[in-house]
C-alpha cells in the first residue's frame, strides 16, 4: 500500500542501493542524486492534498457497499447565513444529514447547533479555528484544537463528537498523532462538490450527479449561498435515481459520539 511509511523505506532503499553503486563503481552521475527527492517530495504532497489516498493516516472517505444509498455532509458551519435554510431544506425533505463544525462558529450560534442535533443531524469536529496555517501547527496545539470544539460541542448538546474532519481536506503525521490521540475518526469524502468555488447551483449539481454511487459521501459547504440554491434539486435527483440519503454515521456504521 503506497503509505508514508512505505514511501519513506522505498527511498531509504533507493538512496542506499545508489550510495553504494557509487562506492563500488562510480558510476551514478551526480544529478541522480538531486533529482531523487523530487518524486518523492511530489508524493507526500500528493498524499497530504488527497484524503482519499490514506497516505499519513487512514481516512474513512465511503462505505463499502452494493446498496444504493449516499452520506450528505457540510463543513464549516454553523453559520446564521445558510445554516438555518439548509436545515429547513433537509427538514422538509426529511433528509439526515452531517455538520463537520468550526468551533469558533458556535459561540453565539448555540441555538442553531442545538438545532442542528435535535433536527436529527450528527455534529462532527471541523477544527476550532479552521486556521489557514493549521496543518503546520504540532500535535499537541491541533489534539488541544479539537478538544475545545469537543467542549464547546458538549456544552450545546451534551455530547462529545467522535467524528473529524481535517480542515481543507489535509492531513500529515502530526494530525495523525493528534488524531490517535484523541481516538477520533477521521472522515473524508470521496465526492467533492467544489461549492465554495462555483458560481451557479447548476455547477455544484454537474461536479456531484455524475459521480453518485453506492455508499458516497458528498462534501458540502453550509456557508455557500450556492450551496443552499443547489440542494433541492441535488436531494431530488439522488431520490430520482433510486438512492437513500442516509446519516454518515450510519452509512459507515461507526459511532459518531464518544
Ligand atoms: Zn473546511
Amino acid at each position: 500500500m503506497l503509505t508514508h511509511r512505505n514511501a519513506n523505506i522505498a527511498l531509504f532503499v533507493i538512496l542506499g542501493t545508489l550510495l553504494l553503486v557509487q562506492y563500488q563503481w562510480h558510476s551514478i552521475p551526480w544529478w541522480l542524486f538531486v533529482l531523487l527527492p523530487l518524486p518523492y517530495v511530489s508524493l507526500v504532497a500528493w498524499g497530504a492534498c488527497t484524503i482519499e489516498s490514506n497516505f499519513f493516516m487512514p481516512v474513512v472517505c465511503a462505505a463499502d457497499t452494493t446498496e444504493k444509498v449516499v452520506a450528505i455532509t457540510f463543513d464549516d458551519g454553523p453559520q446564521l447565513k445558510h445554516t438555518p435554510q439548509i436545515l429547513d431544506i433537509l427538514q422538509q425533505q426529511q433528509v439526515p444529514a452531517a455538520f463537520f463544525c468550526i468551533g469558533k462558529n458556535i459561540p453565539d450560534n448555540e441555538v442553531l447547533l442545538q438545532r442542528i442535533h435535535e433536527d436529527g443531524h450528527v455534529i462532527g469536529n471541523h477544527s476550532y479555528s479552521h486556521h489557514f496555517w493549521f496543518d503546520m501547527f504540532g500535535a499537541k496545539q491541533m489534539l488541544a484544537e479539537l478538544k475545545s470544539v469537543d467542549d464547546t460541542v458538549e456544552n450545546v448538546i451534551g455530547k462529545r463528537p467522535r467524528l473529524f474532519r481535517p480542515p481543507y481536506g489535509v492531513t500529515n503525521p502530526n494530525l495523525r498523532r493528534a488524531v490517535q490521540r484523541g481516538k477520533y475518526i477521521p472522515v473524508g469524502w470521496n465526492i467533492r462538490s467544489l461549492d465554495t468555488i462555483a458560481k451557479q447551483p447548476e455547477e455544484v449539481l454537474q461536479r456531484i450527479t455524475p459521480f453518485i454511487k453506492p455508499g458516497a459521501v458528498i462534501l458540502l459547504h453550509d456557508s455557500m449561498e450556492v450551496t443552499l440554491q443547489a440542494l433541492p434539486a441535488l436531494i431530488a435527483h439522488i431520490r430520482k435515481e433510486g438512492y437513500r440519503i442516509e446519516r454518515i454515521d450510519k452509512l459507515l456504521n461507526i459511532p459518531a459520539y464518544a
